[in-house]
């Protein structure tokens, strides 16, 4: 076993005991390894454990990480980085899911944009709860409107929400914007919306997130060790 390989082992044990202690089933949340500043090499010693679900911030750096293992079936790539609508493009053609839609214009780009041989793109739209005016994503006042524009494009398919709370040595901060988090999501699915995914929980508030009602925790240091570069 590869010092990745052993790694995830030990964040979806550490997920799994989350499950339990909030009374969910195993299977009720999904691991995303975040693979950013990380190398083919990386990802494929998480292949060889089991992994098929990656993370990647950086749009240029993805896409030629995805070409680099295109040789491998099945694997599920997620942008989870801020997105500049000049680089709609390489996301719509190479990207499974997108996890940071903060504004109209930015979806309406992915569909024109996505190749018509492709399923539709998987998004979600980031949540700001608790940051200033210059922190990704969309308030929650707008986030209504931007939900109901999303879900009409004809090449997206909504999925649900993600968020990223303010980094904070202060537990309880995290579980408040996590619980925030879980209101808006419960409201959309109160309209009829239908999202099943509720992306939120990092290597140190996986748990946390998980009580609140996470459905996909994004996980980097934990499976690929430390970054020798920070991203955010
Ligand atoms: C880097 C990153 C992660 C993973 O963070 P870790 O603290 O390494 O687990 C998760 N989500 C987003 C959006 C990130 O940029």
């Amino acid at each position: 076993m590869t010092t990745i390989g052993d790694n995830l082992q030990s964040q979806y044990a550490r997920l799994w005991r989350a499950c339990e202690q909030a009374g969910r089933p195993r299977d009720a949340v999904r691991l995303l390894a975040v693979s950013k500043t990380f190398g083919p090499d990386a990802v494929r010693a998480a292949v060889a454990a089991g992994q098929t679900a990656f993370g990647e911030n950086y749009v240029q750096e993805g896409v030629e990480k995805i070409a680099a293992l295109a040789d491998v079936a099945g694997l599920e790539w997620h942008c989870i980085g801020p997105l500049q609508s000049n680089k709609t493009r390489p996301v719509a053609e190479h990207f499974d899911w997108v996890q940071s839609v903060d504004r109209l214009k930015i979806a309406q780009r992915l569909s024109e944009q996505r190749p018509a041989h492709l399923p539709p793109l998987q998004v979600c739209i980031q949540v700001n709860v608790d940051g200033g005016a210059n922190k990704s994503g969309v308030t929650p006042a707008e986030l209504l409107a931007l939900a109901g524009a999303v879900a009409a494009l004809p090449r997206l398919k909504l999925r649900g929400l993600m968020a990223i709370p303010e980094p904070t040595p202060d537990a309880e901060s995290a579980r408040a914007v996590f619980a925030q988090v879980r209101v808006l999501f419960d409201a959309l699915n109160a309209q009829g919306l239908g999202l099943d995914t509720l992306s939120m929980g990092m290597s140190d508030d996986l748990e946390a997130a998980v009580a609140a009602g996470s459905t996909m925790v994004r996980v980097g240091r934990g499976v690929f060790g430390a970054r020798a570069y920070t991203s955010t």
